[in-house]
């Protein structure tokens, strides 16, 4: 029987009679088992979160600024634990599993570094008046499975600083290593302030729709992001959502193609191709098309595609079948309407793990469904443009606006296409970079909100005004 991966509610680790297996993507072994939750469980933690709140929320700012230090601290101590169990439920290679991992302690660290500052409206002889921030309450966090402890930490990290108080749930596919972090943190975060519980897809809608939760920070994909949003709508509960994204990446005549090449592959190719900031589409100028694509196809053919845990593996397996399904049918699609591959486009499917071939596309029609979805996964279509106004139609021809990139040596000219790209977080000359002090947030069906920085922390609250009239009693 493998390990099971207890809950952590109340301060306690908690099991379930019923539990969920999890699975290794790279050869389908079941590598452990954690609680399944259902509403009584749910009512347990959304309890603990609410006495908790009393008081967490009066805490000095300082004493939580520790507390999420030292959760950061907790995941240092146990960087090749954690590093290694992510790589075993996610698929990640082992270096980019390291680099996640190191992510989270110092985008825990970051965010503890930010302050909400009160705001002075009005100061005259008349009147003062001030607008300060207060934490909403019980936050209902939900993660995906394609960076399981970052996303986790990354919501938790803010919504304690602030006040708030949480209860979060991982990806049934990846709750591995988030459960092992609830371990290391029992005894540092105080009961009930941070409660993590897991449980199938079905766990979510009853934290969504929980009458004690006053707000849910949900990370995943657009459609389960308008579900939330329209179940939200029945009490009102505050909302942040991190969803999709069909990134573009523009390379102008200027790059410099042996330098380049590499880092748009990786820009594509991290994580499998599963991320939300991940270059989706890739639109390179047709003076340098030819030489840029070969570069790309040459540089893609030495990178090994693998068990994530073994030396020199550079792209891992897709997380789970639904998605490696969903990555096959769309290349299915290109073969069928004749798309020319220049590298990859046959999946083998004999042998376990959930392994796609890195593919690239050479220039798709526009309307393909390899180009129009989000692929999530190690597939990359190249397209040929002429002119920055019309590759910035085609950029922005998207129904998603998380992220794009400019490509280019003239700084001003890419300013100048970013200026008027519609997403969140636009790169010039690199490619997922993120900061826990910069607002990183989606435009249109993108996301609601945003994550990260001040303006992220402040999702975690109301504004109060408080007037005071001076003169009133004198
Ligand atoms: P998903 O929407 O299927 O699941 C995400 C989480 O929601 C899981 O924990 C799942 O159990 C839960 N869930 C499922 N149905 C629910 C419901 N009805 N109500 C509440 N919760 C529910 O997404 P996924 O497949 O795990 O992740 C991939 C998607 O996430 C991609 O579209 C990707 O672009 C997006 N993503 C976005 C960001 C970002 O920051 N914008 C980051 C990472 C991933």
């Amino acid at each position: 029987m493998t390990h099971l991966y207890p809950n952590l509610i109340n301060g306690e680790l908690v099991t379930t009679d019923a539990s969920l297996d999890v699975v290794n993507p790279a050869n389908e072994q079941v590598i452990g088992r954690v609680p399944s939750c259902g509403a009584a469980e749910l009512d347990r933690a959304v309890a603990a979160a609410r006495a908790a709140f009393k008081t967490w929320s009066k805490t000095p700012v300082d004493d939580r600024r520790a507390v999420i230090r030292n959760m950061a601290a907790a995941i240092d101590a146990n960087f090749d634990e954690l590093f290694r169990l992510l790589t075993s439920e996610q698929g990640k290679p082992h270096a980019q599993a390291q680099y996640e991992i190191g992510g989270c302690s110092a985008m825990m660290n970051g965010q503890s570094t930010l302050t909400l500052e009160e705001t002075i409206n009005e100061d005259t002889d008349e009147r003062l008046s001030r607008t300060r921030r207060v934490p909403v309450g019980v936050v209902a966090g939900i993660v995906p499975w394609n960076f399981p402890l970052l996303m986790a930490v990354q919501k938790i990290a803010p919504a304690i600083l602030s006040g708030c108080t949480m209860v979060l749930k991982p990806s049934p596919f990846t709750p591995l290593t988030t459960l092992r972090f609830a371990e290391l943190i029992k005894d540092i975060v105080p009961a009930g302030v941070v409660n993590i519980i897991t449980g199938e897809d079905s766990l979510g809608p009853l934290m969504t729709s929980h009458p004690d939760v006053d707000k849910i920070t949900f990370t995943g994909s657009t459609a389960t992001g308008k579900k939330i949003m329209e179940g939200a709508s029945k009490d009102l509960k505050r909302i942040t959502l991190e969803l999709g994204g069909n990134d573009a990446s523009i390379v102008l005549p200027d790059a410099d193609v042996a330098k380049v090449a590499e880092q748009l592959f990786w820009s594509s190719f991290t994580n499998a191709g599963q991320i939300c900031v991940a270059a989706k589409r890739i639109y390179i100028h047709e003076d340098i098309y030819d030489e840029m694509s070969a570069a790309i196809a040459e540089y893609a053919r030495t990178v090994t595609v693998g068990d994530g845990a073994n030396q020199g593996t550079g792209v891992g397996p897709i997380q789970n079948k639904k998605q490696f399904d969903r990555v096959c049918e769309l290349i299915e699609d290109a073969k069928s309407n004749g798309y020319k591959f220049l590298v990859g486009g046959n999946v083998d499917p004999s042998g376990s793990g959930y392994y796609v071939p890195i593919t690239i596309l050479d220039n798709p029609p526009e309307d393909a469904r390899i180009v129009a979805e989000e692929q999530f996964g190690p597939v990359m279509p190249l397209m040929k443009f002429s002119t920055d106004d019309e590759v910035i139609a085609r950029a922005n021809n998207s129904d998603y606006g998380l992220a794009g990139a400019v490509w280019t040596k003239d700084t001003d000219r890419g300013v100048a296409i970013a200026e008027q790209l519609e997403t969140g977080t636009v790169w010039i000359n690199e490619f997922l970079h993120l900061t826990p002090f910069a607002p990183f947030g989606g435009h249109k069906q993108s996301g609601f909100g945003a994550e990260y920085g001040v303006e992220g922390l402040q999702e975690f609250t109301y504004s109060q005004v408080i007037t005071i009239k001076r003169d009133a009693l004198v």
